[in-house]
């Protein structure tokens, strides 16, 4: 069994992280989305703290948060620019979770202590053209040569990429048959020969946060690079860690949403029109109200899929419905902040017009809304079938 983190502990992490948020990262998140770029005493700061490890066991030198300690720091977490958690969430998530779950001692013991204190940032290859919603559909191929591996595809959309030192990357080394989808998962070092990293992509919103294609030309690595030592887990620890993700990622939406929340009754409470605040509008309360009840409904949801996550009674449907719901959810909240600001609402440098942005990509990486919906319905039917 892991390492637990005693609430005690915990507590003295979540209060560090809510103190580092609010003070250090919110002033500079202007400048954060001017540059493009998380400046690098904040990464240096995040480091120290040991945010690039948070989820990775003690005995890999993380911090050893469990799902349910996870979502708690993540709602802090999303309180600010979505680039700070983006910087070390391939490390504590995706990625780093295929690592923790399927690989080997050696495996883990080669990789895990540096992506926890950051001087790795991993990123997680699975997407392709064609082969996003469905990953299985995936032509990455891995072809063994001489007790080696060769892999050639192309991968895109991959956060992090710019900056990875490793590449955990899911290729085929035979069609899918019976016993599986065909799928292995490799440790792939950033520097191998024939890893080609792409120009950072131009994306909608989310600054600071970057990702890009990658090309792996015929990359070479050696037997050990197999993660787990066995060709057929790639799928299903993808599908887990997504899995595990996606909960994740619906505590940062409910923190986000929660700024959201913060800025419009801010700003309903100093703004006037015709000598009357704004927040003195029955209508504009009503948004207010209808914002508060999304994220308090949020929280309880995510709360509810982390426990049952960890305690094993839920780990597929509970992670998208929650996803789902607290993506989508988000989404309204940022759409209200907006129309609560009136037409300020609308102009750069306003929190709730970047939050407006930052918060459309939730609810498509990670498996679309569409996606959570399908594995949320075929489960039920599935269940019920048996
Ligand atoms: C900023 C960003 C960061 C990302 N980071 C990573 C990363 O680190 N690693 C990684 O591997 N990937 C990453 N992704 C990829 C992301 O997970 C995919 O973009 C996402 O899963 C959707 O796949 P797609 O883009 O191919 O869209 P598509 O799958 O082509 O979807 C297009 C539309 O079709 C719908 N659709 C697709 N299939 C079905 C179906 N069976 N039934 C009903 N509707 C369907 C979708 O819901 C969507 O509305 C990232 C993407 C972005 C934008």
């Amino acid at each position: 069994m892991p390492v637990t983190v005693s609430d005690e502990d915990f507590q003295q992490i979540l209060t560090q992280t809510r103190h580092f948020v609010r003070t250090a990262v919110i002033p500079r998140e202007q400048e954060i989305l001017d540059n493009d770029r998380v400046p690098d005493d904040l990464r240096e700061h995040a480091q120290k703290m040991g945010l690039f490890g948070y989820a990775i066991p003690q005995e890999w030198g993380g911090l050893g948060l469990d799902l349910p300690q996870d979502v708690e720091l993540a709602m802090e977490l999303g309180y600010t620019s979505l680039a700070l958690r983006s910087m070390f969430g391939t490390n504590n998530g995706i990625a780093g979770q295929v690592l923790v779950g399927f690989g080997t001692d050696e495996q883990k013991a080669r990789w895990l202590e540096p992506i926890a204190c950051g001087d790795v940032v991993a990123s997680f290859a699975l997407t392709e053209p064609g082969a996003g919603s469905n990953p299985a559909g995936l032509r990455t191929k891995a072809v063994r040569d001489n007790g080696n591996w060769v892999i050639s595809g192309q991968k895109r959309f991959i956060t992090n990429a710019p900056v990875a030192g490793l590449f955990i990357v899911f290729a085929r080394t035979r069609p899918a048959d019976e016993r599986g989808a065909g799928i292995a998962v490799f440790l792939v070092p950033a520097d191998a020969a024939g890893v080609d990293v792409g120009v950072k992509d131009a994306k909608m919103g989310q600054e600071g946060a970057w990702t890009s294609d990658v090309n792996f030309n015929d990359v070479r690595v050696d037997a050990g690079a197999l993660i787990g030592g066995s060709e057929d887990i790639g799928y299903r620890a993808a599908m887990t860690s997504l899995a595990r993700g996606r909960v994740h990622i619906a505590a940062i939406a409910v923190g986000t949403a929660q700024r959201a929340l913060d800025e419009s009754v801010a700003y309903a409470t100093t703004a006037t029109q015709g000598g009357t605040l704004i927040g003195n509008f029955q209508l504009v309360q009503a948004m207010l109200a209808d914002q508060q009840t999304g994220v308090l409904a949020g929280r309880a949801l995510v709360r509810d899929a982390a426990r049952l996550w960890v305690s094993g009674e839920d780990c597929r449907i509970a992670p998208s419905a929650a996803k789902l719901f607290c993506t989508e959810m988000a989404g309204k909240v940022a759409d209200l902040a907006v129309q609560i600001h009136g037409g300020s609402g609308y102009m750069r440098g306003v929190p709730v017009e970047r939050i407006y942005r930052d918060v459309r990509l939730l609810r498509l990486y990670e498996g679309t809304s569409e996606i959570q919906r399908l594995i949320v319905g075929s489960n039920l039917v599935r269940a019920a079938q048996r």
